[in-house]
């Protein structure tokens, strides 16, 4: 049984019991947003060694970081080498995303070694798989795409993007309407070339209960991809991407009647005024199941600095009602990012989420800012640096140009207002 299926019966799990604590809700409070599907739980059944991440409407905004190799880098050992970089700067999942090697054994490697849920696009192993056994990635069978979906599934992977939400009367709409990028999502561009190639619509679509039998067996969180999301700022919010979330929205009912778990993915590049109505749009047309969006990216001109660009996206998409930020790395549209694009990736997105969950009333984030702005008044540096979003960089940046046991740091010197007031006041400090 599901999570959600275990939630409508009134079943308070263990993870639900233990996430509840974590999230600052009662277990009943959980229990229900999950049976209503504004919550998802990502554990599969499958997974023995996993802590489960809970996700969606008044609970923390929580992070995913992309890693995998690429055709041209093959290095596993520095892709695991980027997922504990992405642990340690505070990720709550991880999609893997290798589309070079050995998938199936890099896999088993990454389960086995990390606690926290891995996600997958199961079509890119079916399209590689696809050019040493057919030729080519349009060569894949419909046989070959199921049976990748159950190997994953069986395997552990907790959550997984299906691009189910494209089919040929959308991709006909984005020919005939003339957009600027086209496809941006690798995986709806390896289906619309073999819906093109087959002369066939897209069997995960049109053969959409069977994604729901395998996910409900294992409890794979669906995650509906967006295979049709912009992918540049003048393309958001046009006719076709509202025709793929309305497709999205009665795939998600399907999928809550089945009682699969189910969230759905959302752009990519928006520009900040569109952000809220795209949030409204996804919540109203999907039943208010949690939304993974892609920054959103807020223009398209920071390249080397689209991490920047991504988490000013993500504070307003997350304010409006986002549930699930992918994080974008300083190195998007340029290369594979590095292990220090991953840091720099997560961090943004953490800061960028957090500053949403304040203004939303996330219990704990309004706390948290309390007691750094305490810390301040006090002059408590090791304090200030435990509460840092990335206390080793806030340790390292304080040491370059401070002298050991400084009262006040280098900023202002002798005339640290803090220090000032605080004696102006007879307190012991005042706040910078
Ligand atoms: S008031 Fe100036 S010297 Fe004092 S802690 Fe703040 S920035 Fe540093």
């Amino acid at each position: 049984m599901t999570q959600l299926i275990k939630a409508r019966q009134g079943i308070i799990t263990p993870e639900v019991e233990r996430l509840a604590k974590v999230e600052g809700l009662t277990p009943d409070e959980l229990c229900e947003k999950v049976a209503k599907g504004r919550v998802v739980i990502l554990k599969n059944n499958q997974r023995k060694n996993s802590v489960a991440v809970a996700i969606g409407e008044g609970l923390r905004t929580k992070v995913n970081a992309n890693i995998g190799t690429s055709p041209d880098c093959v290095d596993f050992s520095d892709e695991l080498h980027k997922i504990e970089v992405a642990v340690a700067a505070g990720a709550d999942a991880i999609m893997e995303l290798s589309i070079g090697g050995d998938v199936d054994a890099f896999h088993r490697l990454v389960l086995d070694k990390f606690t926290l849920p891995i996600g997958s696009v199961p079509t890119y192993q079916t399209g590689m798989e696809s050019i040493e056994k057919h030729g080519s990635v349009v060569g894949m069978t419909v046989e070959d795409m199921f049976e990748m979906i159950e190997r994953q599934a069986k395997r552990g992977i907790d959550f997984m993007a299906i691009h189910s939400a494209l089919n040929m009367s959308i991709v006909e709409r984005l020919k005939n309407q003339g957009r600027v990028m086209d496809i941006v999502s690798r995986g709806g561009s390896f289906l619309t070339g073999w819906m093109f190639h087959n002369e066939q619509d897209n069997p995960l679509y049109t053969q959409f209960d069977r994604v729901l039998e395998i996910c409900k067996k294992y409890d794979v969180v669906l995650s509906i991809g967006d295979a049709i999301r912009p992918g540049c700022i003048e393309d958001s919010l046009d006719r076709a991407q509202v025709q793929g979330l309305i497709v999205a929205g009665e795939l998600v009912q399907r999928s809550l009647e089945a009682g699969v778990q189910v969230m759905v993915e959302g752009p990519g590049h928006v520009p900040l005024d569109q952000i809220p109505a795209t949030i409204l749009l996804q919540k109203q047309l999907c039943h208010h199941v949690p939304y993974y969006i892609l920054g959103n990216l807020a223009t398209d001109i920071a390249a080397g600095y689209d991490h920047i660009s991504g988490a000013i996206g993500a504070t307003t998409a997350a304010i409006a009602g986002a549930d699930f930020i992918c994080y974008v790395t300083p190195a998007e549209h340029l290369r594979l990012p590095t292990a220090e694009d991953v840091h720099a990736g997560v961090i943004a997105t953490r800061i960028a989420t957090h500053c949403a969950d304040l203004v939303t009333g996330v219990k704990g984030a309004r706390e948290w800012d309390l007691a750094m702005g305490r810390a301040r008044k006090e002059l408590d540096w090791e304090k200030q640096m435990e509460l840092s979003i990335d206390p080793p960089t806030a340790r390292r940046i304080r040491a370059e140009r401070n002298e050991e046991g400084a009262e006040a740091c280098s900023m202002c010197g002798g005339f640290c207002a803090v220090k000032l007031v605080g004696e102006y006041l007879g307190k012991t400090g005042g706040s910078c």
